[in-house]
């Protein structure tokens, strides 16, 4: 899942990219309103999670303005005042939900799981394919019964294939939500994962979840055709 974070205070900023990462998003940074509204524009966010009082534009008109282009990315406002008029400003902004500062990281986690898992229609935080379970609140990955170690980027990888289950995905598609701009990499990182992750997802078992298909990309599916 790929998220952007728009938050000027840095200490405050710095701390939830990390604890956001940790979570296994992929995340993007800025601390203001312009940019906010350029990230917006360039990627496929998943997820944004905004502070309204921004120097320049604030929050809430970044929000309008990605609303106005159509775009219903999921969006968490940050506000430091718990007023009505704030919530009612913002709800009527396009927020997703807000989050009156200060608040407790964990509950910021909570509730930006929420918000993923209702972008793609789940009720639940666990995902599952055949005997595959992953368990987004724990974040951990069992099949058959058995715990699967996976690294942070192996975990977001599956993550965002079993949030499509069934659905076909190109390249540039995982690459768009599984990375995020900081990256690099060369053009096959994606393979290089995908087999990072067949070795231990599917290789020690009989039934095959994760399909190559040729020149279009890789779908996680329990049945083979
Ligand atoms: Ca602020």
């Amino acid at each position: 899942m790929r998220l952007l974070l728009v938050e000027d205070e840095r200490a405050l900023r710095t701390v939830l990219a990390e604890r956001l990462k940790k979570e296994g998003y992929s995340v993007d940074a800025c601390d203001n309103g312009d940019d906010a509204a350029a990230y917006l524009q360039g990627a496929p966010y998943d997820l944004a999670v905004m502070d309204i009082m921004l120097p320049g534009r604030d929050g809430l008109s970044v929000l309008r303005e990605t609303r106005a282009a159509g775009r219903d990315t999921p969006v968490l406002l940050l506000t430091a005042r718990d007023s009505i008029e704030d919530r009612v400003r913002g709800l009527d902004a396009g927020a997703d939900d807000y989050l009156v500062k200060p608040f407790a990281f964990d509950e910021l986690v909570a509730r930006v799981r929420v918000l993923t898992r209702r972008k793609f229609n789940s009720s639940t935080n666990l995902l599952t394919a055949a005997d595959l379970t992953l368990d987004c609140a724990s974040r951990t990955v069992t099949r058959g019964g058995k715990k699967i170690a996976l690294s942070a980027k192996e975990y977001a990888l599956l993550s965002y294939l079993l949030h499509n289950r069934d659905i076909v995905l190109t390249r540039e598609q995982i690459e768009d939500h599984v990375w995020n701009y900081d990256y690099e990499g060369g053009s096959n990182v994606i393979d290089v994962y995908i087999r990072l992750l067949r070795k231990k997802i599917d290789d020690p078992f009989p039934r095959k979840l994760i399909h190559t298909l040729r020149g279009q990309g890789y779908v996680l599916r329990e049945d083979p055709d």
